[in-house]
């Protein structure tokens, strides 16, 4: 699932692309893609893409006029722009027909697996009222002092607790365990146990990971790639994930791999000790 590093190579694409264009068209391939009570709200025809809004793994284009199209990329979905009238890749669902300049191009939303959606609202306000107040705060924004308070009594793990977006949003599998590897903090701990110094660490080295990876366009690991078409390369920089087995870049102790809350997550035993 594209996490908050991919998200953001997206937004940063499509802002690029699309700011300022014309959407003159839309087809829908696919009516069980556009989700919410809305539905009857068209998506941004003859409206002028104004902004791109993201918050953790979930973004919106914005209108000039104020409305505003919720993205949701599930487990492989991707936004990519093309030349006007392309042939369309299997998948894709929605595609937009825009013009910037004198220029026409085409906006692909495609998603293999089908866990993403693409939902219309009148406002960019109604979302962040209604979806993302839901959520954490963004991972890029979030404190210790913030962490501490959400951690308070929890008698769950801290990457479990990584994971859950409504307590901070963007951190999935890969961010999750890079981070905790980094911050020498055994992924299974309490999350109520740890200090305030160890989760200052934490959220410095999970800033510093998810900036160099949004530097590197994310990590594309099956289907991720940017508003262009390319894949990221943060994938190259992996320490832990997916490394179950092989020896820790550090100590050189092979990495374990164990199931929390259904995810495989990768530690080294020796650099985050279970016991602290
Ligand atoms: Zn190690």
């Amino acid at each position: 699932m594209p996490e908050l590093p991919e998200v953001e190579t997206i937004c940063r694409g499509l802002t690029l692309l699309c700011v300022g264009a014309r959407v003159l068209d839309v087809h829908i391939h696919r009516a069980g893609f556009i989700q919410g009570s809305k539905k009857h709200i068209d998506l941004l025809t003859n409206l002028t893409i104004a902004r791109v809004h993201r918050h953790g793994k979930q973004f919106a284009l914005e209108s000039v006029c104020g409305r505003a199209l919720l993205f949701h990329m599930g487990m492989s979905g991707s936004l990519t722009v093309h030349p006007f009238q392309s042939t369309r890749a299997k998948h894709v669902h929605v595609h937009w027909t825009l013009m910037k300049g004198n220029k026409k191009f085409e906006l692909h939303h495609k998603d293999p697996r089908r866990f993403g959606y693409v939902q219309p609202f009148f406002s960019i306000q109604e979302i962040r009222n209604d979806i993302w107040s839901t959520l954490g705060l963004d991972a890029l924004c979030i404190t210790a002092d913030d962490l501490l308070q959400k951690f308070k009594n929890k008698k769950r793990s801290i990457k479990a607790s990584l994971l859950d977006q409504a307590c901070v949003a963007g951190v999935g599998n890969i961010y999750a365990d890079e981070t905790l590897f980094q911050s020498g903090i055994h992924p299974l701990r309490n999350a109520g146990s740890i200090s305030l110094p160890e989760l200052e660490k934490m959220i410095k080295r999970l800033r510093i990971i998810l900036n160099r990876s949004i530097q590197g366009g994310g990590s594309s690991i099956q289907d991720h790639q940017d508003a262009c078409g390319r894949a990221g390369t943060f994938q190259n920089c992996h320490q832990v994930y997916g490394r179950g087995g092989e020896p820790c870049e550090i100590c050189g102790s092979i990495l374990k791999q164990t199931l929390c809350v259904q995810r495989t997550t990768v530690f080294c035993s020796a650099c985050q000790p279970r016991n602290k």
